[in-house]
């Protein structure tokens, strides 16, 4: 396969690992996607969500994959440019009902440039999201969590360790809510958007529940978990507004010694940290492709070339 073009060297960098071998040699696409289903167990899947393959012959051999979050025009030119035999995004091309992929919406256009160039489409949704070393572990440890479990654990493990909704974990040293919300935003890729706090800046938190992608339906979990920051995405208005004002109401009657607990807390938790939702699931991408990498080699003793997108999805382009 010719990958000459202004971008190889580019791509050359990002590489993980690259095969001398010779076509014959290559995973065919469908091992390709056992080992993704080992890593995030379709089954682990929400009833409403439709992981898994959605575009591609198993038969084809595989050299080149691609790695994003959202599968949007640009990130599918981006795995085209780059040659991908399979793209592999977090978020779904096909939500609802499809009924014609005639290239008049865009989600057609989308599969038949896939097909066209014989990019297959892999999806690890809500199944990464649950899964050990999936979406909310990932994030988890890229911010410092320690002694983690499961925000809302699955009746399942996987390789024994307890998975499930999100994770809540500590901070090996307590810092400020701004500080910490200051180190979340570094970590993650740059957006318009930017990362939103709400809560006392200069309280102390030490413990953490985490949610990658939109997590105001996971209010309840958090105030049992007991946490001084829950760290979400797409937290609109109202559910915040009102969810704060019961933190900061709680801790009145707390404090006060109307009602048990918060003994561990300064300040009214728990506080909340928004963070731009592509932005925060990109986390994930690296370690997925590291383990695909690792897993590829130990089962079929082969390594193929794996890029991982650096293209901000998030929709906002412009911030005044
Ligand atoms: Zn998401």
């Amino acid at each position: 396969m010719n990958h000459a073009g202004p971008d190889t060297d580019h791509v050359r960098k990002q590489t993980l690992g690259f095969s001398q071998q010779s076509n014959e040699e290559q995973p065919i696409l469908s091992q390709v996607v056992e080992i993704l289903e080992s890593l995030y167990p379709l089954e682990y899947a929400e009833s409403w969500d439709a992981p898994g393959l959605i575009v591609g012959d198993l038969s084809r051999r595989i050299s080149r994959v691609m790695f994003a979050v959202d599968p949007t025009i640009d990130v599918v030119d981006e795995a085209i440019r780059h040659h991908a035999d399979v793209l592999i995004t977090h978020h779904p091309l096909l939500f609802r009902a499809v009924h014609e992929v005639s290239g008049l919406g865009f989600r057609g256009g989308i599969i038949n440039a896939l097909v066209r160039n014989n990019c297959a489409l892999w999806v690890g949704h809500t199944n990464a999201d649950v899964a050990y070393r999936g979406v909310a572990h990932s994030a988890a440890d890229a911010f410092g969590l320690v002694n983690q479990h499961p925000l809302v654990p699955s009746d399942t493990q996987q390789h024994g360790h307890d998975i499930g909704l999100g994770r809540v974990g500590t901070l090996s040293k307590p810092q400020t809510l701004r500080n910490f919300a200051t180190a979340i935003a570094h970590k993650l890729p740059k957006t318009n958007a930017g990362v939103l706090v709400c809560g006392e800046l200069d309280a102390m938190v030490h413990t953490v529940a985490i949610l990658p992608g939109s997590g105001d339906s996971c209010f309840d979990e958090v105030r049992s978990s007991d946490v001084d920051v829950y760290v979400t995405s797409d937290l609109r208005h109202h559910p915040v507004t009102d969810a704060y004002q019961q933190s900061r109401y709680e801790f009145m009657l707390k404090s006060s010694g109307y009602i048990p607990g918060g003994e561990h807390h300064t300040a009214p938790f728990p506080a909340f940290i928004n963070t731009p939702h592509s932005a925060i699931e990109h986390l994930w991408l690296e370690r997925a492709a590291v383990d695909l990498q690792e897993a590829l080699k130990r089962h079929h003793q082969r390594s193929i070339t794996i890029y991982t997108s650096t293209l901000n999805t998030d929709p906002w382009n412009l911030r005044l």
